[in-house]
């Protein structure tokens, strides 16, 4: 609801919720407190500050263990506002998700559409398995996206779209189309994480094209 009621179009309206800009209507904040009467001022503050602005989201997860077996998942909740019915590409195998224990594995978050149309996982594995290494494998597949749409940044700047694999020796890569995407006023890089055993980390992604603004 609190996201919800954050949203605007360019003339400031929102027509998503019912009431909310009407007279009377109670902001998101009031509606958390009536539902956790016991949470503090800086708990409903930060509760708002992650609804609207969600620091994270979809996740690829690929893993490799001692006995050298590979295995993936891609959650998802799809894309907001979505067409009723729409599927994306997460739950395709071959495109948000593709694991060969003979090679490695791979996986995607981002505009579904442009990545199944690049069979996007499957196209990773197989890069990988006629000799790339996981940052040739991974940038070989947005140059397809890319080439899909005549590389015309005007409308590849659209969306963004971001690759991870993992080879079956233990080396990776994460990629993304852009370098980075404007978070709240500035340009965040593209990073993935990494635990081989010790800390986990974030580590940057490889990209195809520097996003300015
Ligand atoms: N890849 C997802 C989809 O297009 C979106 C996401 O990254 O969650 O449905």
């Amino acid at each position: 609801m609190a996201w919800k009621q954050s949203l605007r179009d360019r003339n400031g309206e929102n027509n998503w919720t019912d009431g909310l800009d009407a007279p009377g209507a109670k902001p998101a904040g009031q509606a958390l407190r009536r539902m956790f009467p016991g949470a503090s001022d800086e708990l409903i503050a930060w509760a708002l500050e992650m609804a609207v602005h969600p620091p994270t989201g979809t996740i690829n997860c690929l893993a490799l263990n001692s006995k050298g077996e590979m295995s993936g998942v891609t959650t998802t909740s799809g894309l907001a506002w979505k067409i009723p019915g729409r599927v994306g590409d997460s739950p395709i195998i071959g495109a948000g998700l593709y694991v060969d224990q003979d090679v490695g594995a791979a996986g995607s978050t981002g505009r579904g559409e442009e990545n199944i149309r690049a069979a996007g996982a499957h196209t990773i594995v197989e890069n990988m398995r006629h000799g790339m290494d996981p940052k040739q494998a991974v940038l070989e597949c947005l140059k397809r996206i890319s080439r899909n749409f005549n590389d015309d940044k005007s409308k590849l700047e659209k969306f963004d779209i971001n690759f991870y694999c993992l080879r079956k020796d233990g080396a990776y890569a994460g990629g993304s189309l852009w370098s980075g995407r404007m978070t709240r006023g500035y340009m965040a890089a593209r990073r993935f994480a990494v635990n081989d055993g010790g800390e986990s980390r974030l580590e940057n992604c490889v990209y195809l094209y520097e996003r300015k603004s």
